[in-house]
């Protein structure tokens, strides 16, 4: 199995994407992590900020030579055509998550035949967590390490100091 592409916001990186990482890199020669840049959020980090925090924890991690970060605007297709990637893999949450994302897969797959989503269900222990609540919890001093790797947990306070 050749390149598998991720994309996502990743704003922050959290152990939920992390493991998701871990499993398709296992099952992929290589994981082309794109994070998604969009206009109409304001988001946490950077783009760049967030390209660099995720390229440490996959190092820190062991994976920089399964797991390549980039980062891309407009269409997901668009851009996966572009790098000639035929998988996209997407995180499954909970039943929530299902709706919007067979929905994305088919739309995709209108737009650029040859791309398959491939789904990877959450483990339990992740299932809850996404950035936005991650975001939430910091925002008001809850204790958020068990959800972020260290580096996206120093970084993070970095940015409220
Ligand atoms: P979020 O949905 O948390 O804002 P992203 O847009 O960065 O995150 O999500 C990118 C991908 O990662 C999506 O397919 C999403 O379902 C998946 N994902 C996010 N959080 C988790 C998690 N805790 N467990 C499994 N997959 C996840």
């Amino acid at each position: 199995m050749a390149v598998a592409l991720y994309p996502g916001s990743f704003d922050p990186l959290t152990y939920g994407h992390l493991d998701i990482i871990k499993r398709a890199s296992s099952v992929f020669n290589h994981i082309l992590l794109g994070i998604i840049t969009n206009p109409n959020k304001t988001p946490f980090f950077s783009l760049e900020e967030r390209k660099k925090i995720i390229k440490d924890v996959i190092d820190n991690i062991g994976l920089s030579n399964k797991v390549t970060v980039d980062s891309f605007d407009g269409l997901m297709v668009n851009y996966a055509r572009e790098k000639n990637i035929k998988v996209v893999i997407r995180g499954l949450r909970a039943v929530s998550d299902f709706e919007y994302e067979l929905a994305l897969s088919m739309m995709n797959k209108t737009l650029y035949n040859e791309l398959e989503t491939v789904f990877l269900m959450t483990a339990s222990e992740y299932s809850f967590i996404s950035s936005n609540l991650v975001k939430e919890v910091f925002k008001y001093g809850g204790d958020i390490s068990n959800y972020v790797h260290p580096i996206v947990f120093n970084e993070m306070l970095k940015k409220i100091r």
